[in-house]
């Protein structure tokens, strides 16, 4: 079986930055999203990072993923143009992207979405509830109604994107704020998770539910593979 081609990739900085991200994720973030990610036998997950030629997104990869999973906080600035174009077209043409925490700010998401996508944040140990507001979907199958997550950066409303195709999961934080935690979106044909939590400086990709979640996303924004549809001119149907 040939299995989803999952690809994680990661700007992969902030192990020199901070002594503690290295404890939390000896093998980076997207050393732990692809281990989690491999216990699950009919997906084939790889990493990529910032600093791999072409930012490990050369044409030849990119069309062989079928879902791309996406990590950057402090490098959004440092990805290629021409990069960004790329994985843009490999969206709209089927692949699946998950965009996680902090890449709200990334020039692909951003780019998908046309707005700001600013928000509201702080750095202080929230207490981090994520309820369901979806149930039956397919990204939170095996969750039951709620989460939570023991220590998490906040992230806060308003979140400036366009309403979401589906709004799956919403953050309470003991701060007292709120978030749209998981939302959808398709873009051409391409199917676009964005997941919240993920701050670096937490074990948040180690929590079994946070595991599930983005597996599931990966096999729900897996491309359908269905004939490309033919644009411009085109005779009656009916003769
Ligand atoms: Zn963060």
């Amino acid at each position: 079986m040939a299995g989803i081609k999952a690809l994680v990739w990661n700007e992969g900085r902030q192990k020199n930055s901070d002594a503690n991200i290295e404890r939390i994720y000896p093998r980076g973030i997207h050393g732990a999203i692809v281990d989690a990610l491999s216990r699950d036998v009919s997906i084939r997950a790889e990493a990529a990072t910032l600093e791999d030629p072409e930012h490990g997104l050369p044409p030849s990869r990119l069309d062989q993923t079928d879902v791309l999973i996406w990590w950057g906080h402090q490098a959004h600035d440092a990805v290629r143009d021409e990069v960004v174009d790329r994985v843009y077209k490999r969206v709209l043409a089927g692949m699946g992207l998950i965009v996680l925490h902090s890449g709200h700010f990334s020039k692909i998401f951003k780019r998908l979405m046309g707005t700001s996508c600013d928000l509201k944040w702080r750095e202080a140990h929230d207490r981090e509830v994520l309820w369901v507001t979806t149930p039956g979907h397919p990204i939170v199958h095996g969750i039951t109604d709620h989460f939570v997550l023991e220590h998490e950066e906040m992230y806060g409303e308003h979140f400036d994107i366009p309403e979401p195709d589906e709004t799956i999961l919403i953050s309470w934080f003991s701060g007292g704020e709120v978030f749209r935690s998981g939302v959808t979106y398709r873009r051409g044909m391409g199917r676009i998770f964005y997941f919240r939590p993920g701050h670096e400086t937490y074990p948040t990709y180690h929590h079994a539910d946070v595991q599930k979640i983005i597996t599931n996303a990966v096999h729900w924004a897996a491309p359908a593979h269905a004939s490309p549809s033919k644009y411009g001119h085109r005779p009656e149907v009916i003769p």
